[in-house]
């Protein structure tokens, strides 16, 4: 039996004001009793201290089980053994091994850091190859990066799917997505992947679209561009709030198409705001959340 797995994305909080919202909001998670939450790393929320710092408080104040997303841009070899053992240690049993986001004008990661996601992976499984007796009562779960519109650096999508191909050999358990706009993407990534005997679930990561400075800013984090019909279709909104609704149908049409299609779970986007999240998994059929 398979069930259709549920997942959310939350991110470190950056101030006070940010962590006092943070029991409402995983109050909130709780309540849909997910199988995971991802907690982001990056540079603005203190890259792995940041995200130790909130899975300390999911763990201790909720059953919500964290994933820890690691990324070879926040420390160097030694300091990312370091922070996995920090991170068994405190229960964490799944990472999302990432090369992360370079600041703006880097081409590779600094001298002394992994260079890509694929040897993160490969990292991770010799830690647990070396820890065997630690994980007796859970091994690690590894996840890694998938993209059905292409990363903005790859030459084309080949080089995509030989790149997911390289991390799932080197041991990664899934794949979860970037943002994508259409299920033609989604469905061109998991047939390309399965002619190259990709077999790991690839799990969709859907964002709530709610409207067009968020659509605008997280296309340009992933190197998107936004179909002009989404545009159009925020553009036109009379008020903030049409195109609250307006974004929320459209990202509700696609989580919908994609549940049809069979994907193996939903991985949602939350950007820390329960409201939106409370109105889009409204939108969603019943028994999704
Ligand atoms: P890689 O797999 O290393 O790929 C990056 C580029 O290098 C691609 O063009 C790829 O084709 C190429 N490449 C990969 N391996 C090789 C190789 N061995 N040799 C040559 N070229 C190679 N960023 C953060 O900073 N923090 C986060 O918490 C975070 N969470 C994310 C969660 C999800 C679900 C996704 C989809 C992305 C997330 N990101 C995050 C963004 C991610 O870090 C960026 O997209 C980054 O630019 C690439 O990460 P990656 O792990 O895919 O890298």
């Amino acid at each position: 039996m398979s069930k259709t797995a549920l997942s959310f994305e939350v991110i470190p909080p950056r101030n006070d004001a940010e962590w006092e919202a943070v029991p409402g909001l995983l109050e909130l998670l709780e309540s849909y009793n997910p199988d995971y939450v991802a907690v982001t790393s990056a540079r603005g929320t203190g890259w792995a201290q940041g995200t130790a710092d909130f899975i300390e408080k999911i763990s201790t104040t909720t059953s919500l089980r964290p994933l820890a997303h690691l990324t070879c841009t926040s420390g160097t070899v030694e300091e990312l053994l370091s922070w996995v053992d920090a991170f068994v240690d405190s229960g964490v049993r799944g990472f999302l091994a990432l090369r992360g986001d370079l600041p703006a004008g880097a081409t590779s990661t600094p001298p002394g850091h992994l260079d890509h996601a694929d040897a993160l992976v490969h990292l991770l499984r010799t830690i647990e190859k070396q820890n065997v007796a630690r994980l007796c009562a859970g091994r690690l779960a590894v996840g890694v990066a998938a993209y059905p519109q292409g990363h903005p650096e790859s030459a084309n999508f080949d080089e995509d799917i030989d790149v997911l191909a390289a991390k799932a050999r080197n041991g990664a358990d899934f794949a979860i997505t970037q943002l994508f706009f259409e299920t033609d993407a989604y469905a061109r990534l998991l047939d390309q992947a399965n002619l190259a005997g990709i077999d790991i679930p690839i799990i969709p990561g859907l964002m709530p679209i709610t409207g067009q400075k968020r659509l605008d800013r997280m296309c340009k984090l992933s190197g998107l561009t936004p179909p002009g019909w989404i545009v159009d279709a925020l553009t036109m909104a009379a008020t903030p709030e049409d195109a609250y609704r307006i974004g929320l149908d459209i990202s509700a049409q696609l989580a919908r198409a994609i549940i049809d299609s069979g994907a193996p779970g939903l991985h949602i986007y939350t950007f820390n705001n329960p409201q939106t999240v409370t109105d889009f998994t409204a939108l969603l059929p019943k028994g999704t959340s």
